[in-house]
């Protein structure tokens, strides 16, 4: 078992490895900016190692800052969280040459998946059902064309560098596509350095819906069934579901499988999710992230299972906890992301004070969150204060529990999302699960 984990992060999720370390009788090292010198991760961690100044690429960017805080603290391993470096392949590279333990997969797993272009290649090879479009990347606004018509608009064009939904631009017809191609093709080389464009088929009305798989690395893999993340703004997750009210037990073991075979092939190691639109009842690849996911916790609540435990388990060669056939999905777990944003004026970041702080508590109710009364967010960073992740035996007795436990919480001092979710919790469309990617948008859009 690894000895001492350097983790390379802050907020929630640093927090929530730190619990897993402590379970498991492993020390733990902080990294922080000097943002961050009052942040909880420091106060309960062992041992902290200041990395730099507040900007990110500064300090939890960067890679030299923190293999120094490695060799000086003698940690043997390094848990990235989510975001910052975790899926940084030379990161994963660089750990690897000083011996240190990177609690992810393999730097040429990251590398693969990271390219979307390539990652969509692997995944159909290994037999995983993708988004119809180009075969790669496309150069040529002529060929681009010939393969829309091909696939029939509307069309959407990616950039393989992609994240964050940047990079992307739907053409609707023939006469929107060069400039659609243009548009795209500068948004990705300004954000990514890499100009690398390709097509798919525009889905209309999808759910996203993503397999948590887990593989030990020689070969084993099991899948910990799907979240459904359809309820997004700007293509970022705001509400996400265990398991998703579109699907049945046949369709979950279905999809799981072929996810869970394709990881065994791969030789996947560590944690995973394949992420599809679903739409007709038909998935389709969008990407994959070689990383704990910041909605990992519906998956834990149903399955039971820690997946930071499992991870670190992994990471130190000991294996899977359980076998396929040992997983079972319980009930039904919701989790809404607390942030620090005013839904009130299209979301602005609301950094400062909280002056008051209460959190829900009681049978089904999990509050991950790395701030207390009186800290101060800082501006630097993304607006994650904290998750709400509520359990119940079904879907109505989880949404019971979770309007119960919104009513509950109080964050005073900055403006959250919090006034979102307690209308969510009682719309219809949210009642029944009857929601698709563009739900949310077009719901915001009405009320504004
Ligand atoms: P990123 O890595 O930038 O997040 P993804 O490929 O994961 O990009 O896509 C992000 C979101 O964009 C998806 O959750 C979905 O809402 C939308 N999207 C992506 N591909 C398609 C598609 N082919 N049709 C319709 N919507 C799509």
């Amino acid at each position: 078992m690894v000895k001492k984990v350097l983790i390379a992060n802050r907020g929630e999720i640093a927090l929530r490895v730190l619990r897993a370390c402590k379970e498991l009788g492993i020390s733990t090292v902080a990294v922080h900016s000097t943002a961050d010198n009052a942040a909880m991760h420091v106060r309960l961690a062992d041992e902290s190692v200041c990395i730099g100044p507040p900007p990110a690429r500064d300090s939890y960017l960067n890679i030299p800052q923190i293999v120094a805080a490695c060799e000086i603290s003698g940690a043997d391993a390094v848990h990235p969280g989510y975001g910052f470096l975790s899926e940084n392949a030379r990161f994963a590279d660089i750990l690897d040459a000083h011996n240190v333990t990177f609690i992810g997969p393999t730097a040429d797993h990251i590398r693969i998946m990271g390219d979307k272009i390539e990652a969509k290649r692997t995944a159909k090879r290994l037999g995983i059902p993708v988004v119809p479009g180009s075969p790669g990347a496309v150069t040529d606004d002529g060929e681009a064309l010939k393969i829309a018509n091909g696939i029939g608009f509307p069309v959407l064009v990616k950039a393989s560098a992609g994240g964050g939904g940047r990079g992307m631009k739907v053409a609707h017809s023939a006469s929107e596509l060069s400039n659609a191609l243009a548009t795209a093709r500068s948004e990705a080389g300004a954000a990514f350095g890499d100009d690398a464009v390709y097509l798919e088929k525009y889905l209309e009305k999808p759910r996203h819906i993503e397999v948590q798989v887990f593989g030990d690395g020689a070969g084993n893999a099991i899948h910990l069934g799907e979240r459904d993340c359809s309820l997004q703004r700007r293509h970022q997750k705001v509400w996400e579901e265990a398991n998703s009210p579109a699907l049945d037990d046949a369709q979950r073991a279905k999809i799981g499988g072929i996810c869970a075979d394709a990881m065994s092939e791969l030789r996947y190691r560590g944690a995973g999710t394949i992420e599809f639109l679903y739409e007709n009842g038909e998935f389709y690849f969008i990407e994959m992230n070689t990383r704990l996911q910041v909605e990992h916790p519906v998956t834990e609540a149903i399955t039971g299972l820690d997946l930071v435990h499992e991870q670190i388990r992994v990471a130190s060669g000991q294996g899977l906890s359980a076998k396929q056939s040992e997983i079972q999905f319980a009930g039904h777990a919701i989790e809404c992301r607390i942030n620090a944003e005013d839904p009130k004026t299209f979301f602005a970041p609301s950094p400062g004070q909280i002056t008051h702080y209460h959190m829900p508590g009681g049978l089904g109710v999990r509050v991950d969150s790395g701030v207390y009364q009186g800290y101060t967010i800082p501006p630097f960073y993304d607006s994650l204060i904290g998750k709400l992740i509520v359990h119940g035996r079904n879907r109505t007795e989880c949404m019971m529990r979770l309007r119960r436990a919104l009513d509950e919480i109080v964050v005073d001092g900055v403006k959250t999302t919090l006034p979102l979710f307690r209308d969510l919790v009682d719309n219809p469309d949210i009642g029944t699960g009857d929601y698709d990617i563009h739900w949310l948008e077009k719901y915001l859009a009405a009320k504004a």
